[in-house]
């Protein structure tokens, strides 16, 4: 038996006992007398101590340990002199009687405790030593937590936890193929699933009736910190259900993970148009855990000649609460960081209500005291208050000032982590133009039904009709998404074509899928949540990294193991990816 207990259980109680523990040696301090070892596992820290009764040739083992070296030492436990009250075996240390070396470790890159002196790029490339720091083990055991109970709830929901194929064919969800070379079906590729989506649909058309899987995706998308390339999803379907349904259902999966993980109860999310999250928040992932709305201002300004808002198809602004005082320094960067490439605002006009009852603005030439009162009292502003106003065309502006609405409330404390507001988004629209490419894109997926008042304008205003498809968004994250999918394969040849498939192109890419529509489709519609997101922002991090035991960096490269990396010319040429040129005589 290596040990009898593990290095976070042992207190008061088990004082006198002679026991066995394994682990890392975190510390040793010698302090002549005496020589105490922090030893760690997963499970804690525990003290362990020699001193005059400690026999010779133990003490000499211990002159010999190093950081990281894996022993078994056998002692007996005693109450500490001096208690420590941040470890919960504080109160005790072992009096050490045989000690083993298990395994010998070299001087690691960086320190093994929470407060790590590694940089970034060292722990990626060691990660498994980073994967030793508590508090990182901490982020992965609580994903563990999560899917667990998530598998459990959904299973006791009726839900069929299914696999389905990493080999795929291309499933469009927006972003570019992870492909594989077929060997054996050679110049022909498999992809990895972007999503298993077109496959549980077709459980649904198998009568699973509740499919649900978690499940990694794969992404060719250029990364952020809330993206990796492989990242994983609560996946779900339900057939012989509305909207409502789904709703309610991973509602019901979101309170319950909240309160069984978080210990937190929230109010029932409230249901917000797309339409109106875009016009409150400037988002259509808000965060409405603090009010500053935006206010559409463009008939209000105009008709006083200042040029740039007589020329801005739509003028709005935002009022930030007790930022009277801004000075101008401030003002001048805060005008740079609308600028930015990521916010795109030519530039930030802004009226302050100054404590001492005056107001002054950035357009005083343009605009008297009192016009700027009236705008004032119209956004519902008071003394003390800042009011920040930008310009431009129609949308592009409502997200500036919806990412500024974020940027004041970050520099306001407004956005507490442990406070948790979710909501769902609804009716989005169901396509999106692209300028560049001068067509239509589906907003969500090519299955997503239109909702049923708006098919009519399928043919005459693609752009105004709105999708049977929804967000879940807590804290101003996007935490998962899904639709009503079309069930019917006339409307789903329709929607192909106004994507721009040609009905040869939508029957090569597609024809399984509406093949299956032939035989009997269930009225279905599905969700998927981001798990990685779901389980950073449960740990209150800012990044999915930290929840994933081996993730990419911003390059989407393993610096761990080198990957991606390239392959011999013998496995090229057995993938038929390289064209064996004849010898040259
Ligand atoms: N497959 C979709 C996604 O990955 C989710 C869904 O529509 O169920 O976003």
């Amino acid at each position: 038996m290596y040990r009898t207990n593990t290095c976070g259980e042992l207190n008061l109680a088990h004082c006198g006992h002679e026991v066995t523990l394994a682990g890392w040696v975190q510390r040793v301090r010698d302090l002549g007398a005496m020589t105490f070892i922090d030893l760690r596992d997963r499970y804690g820290i525990t003290q362990l101590v020699t001193d005059e009764h400690t026999p010779e040739h133990v003490k000499e083992a211990v002159n010999h340990l190093g950081r990281e070296f894996v022993i078994q030492a056998k002692g007996i436990v005693r109450e500490r002199a001096s208690k420590n009250k941040n470890i919960s075996t504080g109160d005790i240390e072992i009096e050490i009687s045989s000690i083993r070396v298990l395994s010998k470790s070299e001087v690691p890159p960086f320190t093994i405790q929470n407060d790590t002196d590694g940089g970034d790029d060292l722990r990626m490339k060691y990660r498994y030593l980073d994967l030793r720091r508590p508090m990182v083990q901490q982020n992965l055991f609580l994903r563990a937590n999560m899917a667990h109970v998530t598998r459990t709830y959904l299973s006791e929901q009726g839900f069929i936890e299914t696999e389905t194929p990493v080999l795929i064919k291309s499933t469009p969800e927006g972003a570019r193929d992870f492909v594989v070379p077929s060997r054996m079906n050679p110049g022909e590729f498999y992809a990895l699933p972007q999503s298993p989506q077109i496959f549980k649909q077709l459980l649904m058309v198998a009568g699973f009736d509740k499919y649900f899987q978690i499940v990694k995706c794969f992404r060719d998308e250029d990364l952020r910190a809330d993206r990796q390339p492989e990242f994983t999803q609560i996946d779900c379907e339900m057939s012989f259900v509305e909207q409502e349904d789904v709703l309610n259902t991973f509602e019901g999966l979101t309170r319950h993970l909240l309160r069984e993980i978080k210990g937190v109860e929230v109010d029932a999310f409230p249901r917000m148009p797309w339409s109106v999250a875009m016009e409150k928040y400037g988002s259509d992932k808000p965060d409405i855990r603090f009010d500053m709305f935006l206010h559409e201002m463009t008939d209000k300004l105009k008709g006083k000649g200042f040029q740039v808002f007589e020329n801005a198809p739509y003028i709005g602004g935002i009022c930030v609460s007790g930022c009277a005082d801004y000075t101008r320094k401030q003002l001048d960067e805060l005008t740079e960081w609308v600028k930015r490439p990521q916010i795109g605002s030519k530039g930030l006009v802004y009226i302050k209500l100054n404590n001492d009852g005056t107001i002054r603005s950035s357009v005083d030439k343009f605009y008297s005291e009192e016009d700027l009162k009236g705008i004032a009292g119209l956004m519902g502003a008071k003394q003390g208050d800042l009011i920040l106003i930008l310009s431009g065309e129609r949308e592009h502006t409502q997200n500036a000032l919806g990412l500024l609405r974020i940027e004041m409330a970050n520099r306001l404390g407004l956005r507490p982590k442990d406070v948790f507001k979710p909501l769902w988004v609804v009716d989005f629209p169901l396509l999106e133009w692209n300028e560049e490419t001068k067509r239509y894109f589906a907003m969500h997926h090519p299955f997503t039904s239109p909702k049923p008042e708006d098919i009519a304008l399928l043919d005459s205003d693609p752009g105004k009709v709105r999708a049977n498809a929804y967000d879940l968004v807590i804290n101003g994250v996007e935490i998962g998404g899904g639709s009503v999918r079309i069930f019917d394969s006339q409307l789903q040849a329709t929607m192909f074509r106004i994507l721009g498939f040609t009905p040869a192109q939508a029957e090569a890419q597609f024809g399984f899928l509406m093949n299956a529509f032939r035989y009997g489709a269930p009225p279905h519609a599905g969700i998927a949540f981001g798990f990685d997101r779901l389980v950073s922002m449960f740990a209150g991090l800012d990044s999915i990294r930290d929840v994933i035991a081996f993730p990419k960096n911003n390059s989407g490269r393993d610096v761990m193991n080198d990957s991606p990396s390239p392959i011999s010319d013998d496995q090229l040429e057995e993938l038929n990816l390289i064209i064996n040129l004849p010898k040259e005589k």
